[in-house]
């Protein structure tokens, strides 16, 4: 992976998710991380659109590793400390 590409990501996966922005990929819903329903038991963590109920994210964590799947949303919009 290219440094400069590696940086970058860096920075976006320590970012405080807090003021996110997700897009739907199912219905183009846009709206704060927050809002994302949790659905439980799960064997992660799996968000879910609050308009379509589409799947958004899927998070699971290992001992050592984390994965991540974002492929519900078209977009995540991360504010940057500054
Ligand atoms: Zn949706």
């Amino acid at each position: 992976m290219p440094a400069a590409i590696s940086g970058d990501l860096a920075e976006v996966v320590a970012a405080d998710m807090t003021g996110a922005v997700f897009t739907c990929a199912g219905c183009n819903h846009s709206g704060p991380v927050a809002t994302l329903r949790v659905w439980e038991p799960a064997p992660g963590l799996v968000d879910r659109c609050p308009n379509c109920t589409d799947v958004i994210l899927r998070l699971v964590r290992t001992p050592d590793r984390v994965f991540l799947c974002l492929t519900g949303a078209t977009r995540l919009e991360i504010p940057l400390d500054s």
